[in-house]
């Protein structure tokens, strides 16, 4: 399926500010919640793009690469991964709306079945600085990354409690939360907050398990596969979905964020999705026209220099730079040309040199196309 962009999902400008898009997606997240429209796929499908899209546009960070890149910008080829992911951060956008100790919400299930709000542990982001050289940004690659990270506790399957040694919090019965009814000018209105007891796990750990204290998570390591998509640049930031460290207790894993370094390539530039080369001819090559060798991605590929050519012309040469991120198209091999004055002559070249001086030829103000006066001249005749 097509993604839809993700102002249009919001019903947002471009422009919108932080405050518009958190209202914007207030407005969707309460129209398409599961719980207000049971069985319905589509209202569904529109409650997990509404989130989708505001996790990116809330995101300052994710925002902007999302401003220059488009989807392709976020998650190289990685997705979004369903509900659960949803609710990880659904707690985090409304807890942050209504504030951490803010008004109920009775159309999420009132006081009933519905834990969503029910706190879910969610583990670190990890960074990672990744370094590619030209070649491997041109055609994309798959890095196998070795990780220091938390990962769940085999011992107790990442609950935290020995033998599943679990008793259900007595302070909030299970429900992660208190709530308290109160009376205002508005009428009657719930107070949420955070079980203190439980902090918000709606459940209590008998016996730790020894090997993770009850956190359920020990530090190891993982070998992550890195699919890094081509056309990335220096500073461009890709999260993996889900790499990050491990969520305390069976908890939501945070996103393992790539951040991408660019190795200096020996001989091209790079600019944009163009690809720079600073070719240096001699005088006579200039004036003769020649076909000389110039580095590529794909190896060395001839040009031809045409007779007459000046210091400062640049030959394009097209398709031949990097990818772009989105794969719509390449950039192009920019051959800078600089006619280069040799420094030492001898005798016979001196020679040389003076009798062209001479030459009319040899005059700037020859070229046709050069001297003002003879344009002037060629417009009025
Ligand atoms: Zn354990
Ligand atoms: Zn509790």
């Amino acid at each position: 399926m097509e993604k839809r962009d993700y102002y249009e999902v919001l019903e947002v400008p471009k422009n919108a500010t932080a405050d518009e898009i958190k209202k914007a997606y207030r407005k969707m997240a309460i129209k398409y919640h599961p719980d207000k429209n049971p069985d319905n796929k589509d209202a569904e499908e529109k409650f997990k793009e509404a989130a989708e899209a505001y996790e990116v546009l809330s995101n300052p960070d994710k925002r902007s690469r999302y401003d220059q890149f488009g989807h392709a910008g976020l998650h190289g080829q990685q997705g979004f991964n369903g509900m659960d992911d949803i609710f990880s951060h659904f707690g985090d956008i409304f807890s942050d709306l209504f504030g951490g100790g803010g008004f109920g919400f009775s159309g999420f299930g009132g006081g009933g079945g519905r834990q969503a709000q029910r706190h879910v542990n969610r583990g670190s982001n990890l960074r990672l600085r990744v370094k590619l050289n030209l070649s491997e940004i041109n055609e994309g690659v798959k890095k196998k990354v070795k990780v220091n990270k938390y990962v769940p506790c085999q011992h107790c399957g990442g609950s935290g409690a020995q033998d599943n040694s679990f008793e259900t919090c007595p302070t909030c019965n299970g429900r992660g939360q208190t709530v308290k009814i109160q009376n205002s000018i508005f009428g009657q209105m719930q107070t949420v907050s955070t079980c203190p007891n439980c902090g918000g796990e709606g459940k209590i750990i008998k016996n730790k398990c020894p090997e993770c204290q009850g956190n359920g998570i020990v530090k190891s390591e993982e070998i992550i596969e890195l699919n890094i998509p081509a056309g990335v640049a220096e500073g461009m930031q890709l999260s993996v979905r889900g790499k990050g460290n491990a969520g305390a207790r069976n908890g939501i894993a945070g996103d393992l964020i790539i951040l991408i370094e660019e190795e200096k390539d020996k001989e091209l530039e790079r600019d944009g999705d163009n690809l720079i080369y600073n070719l240096f001819i001699s005088f006579p090559q200039a004036a003769l026209g020649t076909t000389v060798e110039v580095p590529t991605i794909n190896g060395k590929t001839e040009v031809k220099i045409p007779a007459g050519t000046q210091s400062g012309e640049v030959i394009r040469l097209r398709g031949k730079g990097l990818p772009e991120l989105n794969g719509y198209g390449k950039g192009d091999l920019l051959v800078n040309v600089t006619v280069w004055t040799p420094k030492n002559l001898n005798k016979e070249e001196e020679k040389i040199m003076k009798s062209l001086l001479e030459s009319e030829n040899m005059n700037p103000n020859s070229d046709k196309d050069k001297s003002p006066f003879k344009k002037f001249k060629k417009f009025f005749s």
